[in-house]
């Protein structure tokens, strides 16, 4: 059965006031932070990343990699149904942008450069991110 989670819907004043201004900017304005400078990028320690905006379940540490580039980097999702991909061809280019299937909240984006088994880099933002580190 394939079941999609919950919607979560809220205005966008209420986001504003639930989010810091960065991860506002990012998760609901679809915004960029710059490489090298969210809190996650580097973190290596064994978790879960979820949604910032609604506590989604995005991606586990053990498919989190280096990937060089700044940004919290993943090959895979938790659950494909967790993270939803649209078309975006603003800016003049043509990229794969992953959503939050729950809140639609921007992510960032999924390349296709990543390592096995599924060769796709899902180039996240720390900002679109809560990290909740597993208990030992
Ligand atoms: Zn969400």
């Amino acid at each position: 059965m394939n079941i999609m989670p919950e919607k979560v819907v809220k205005q966008d004043e209420e986001w504003r006031k639930q989010l810091t201004p960065e991860q506002y900017q990012v998760a609901r304005r679809k915004g960029t932070e710059p490489a090298f400078s969210g809190k996650y990028w580097n973190n290596h320690e064994a978790g879960t990343y979820r949604c910032v905006c609604c506590g989604n379940p995005l991606f586990d540490s053990e498919t989190k990699y280096d990937s060089g580039t700044g940004w919290p980097s993943f090959y895979e999702p938790v659950d494909p149904n967790n993270v939803k991909t649209e078309a975006d061809n603003s800016y003049g280019m043509r990229r794969v942008e992953a959503l939050c299937s729950k809140c639609d909240a921007h992510l960032g984006h999924v390349f296709e450069d990543g390592p096995k088994p599924t060769n796709l880099r899902y180039c996240m933002n720390s900002a679109s991110l809560n990290f909740e580190k597993k208990e030992k």
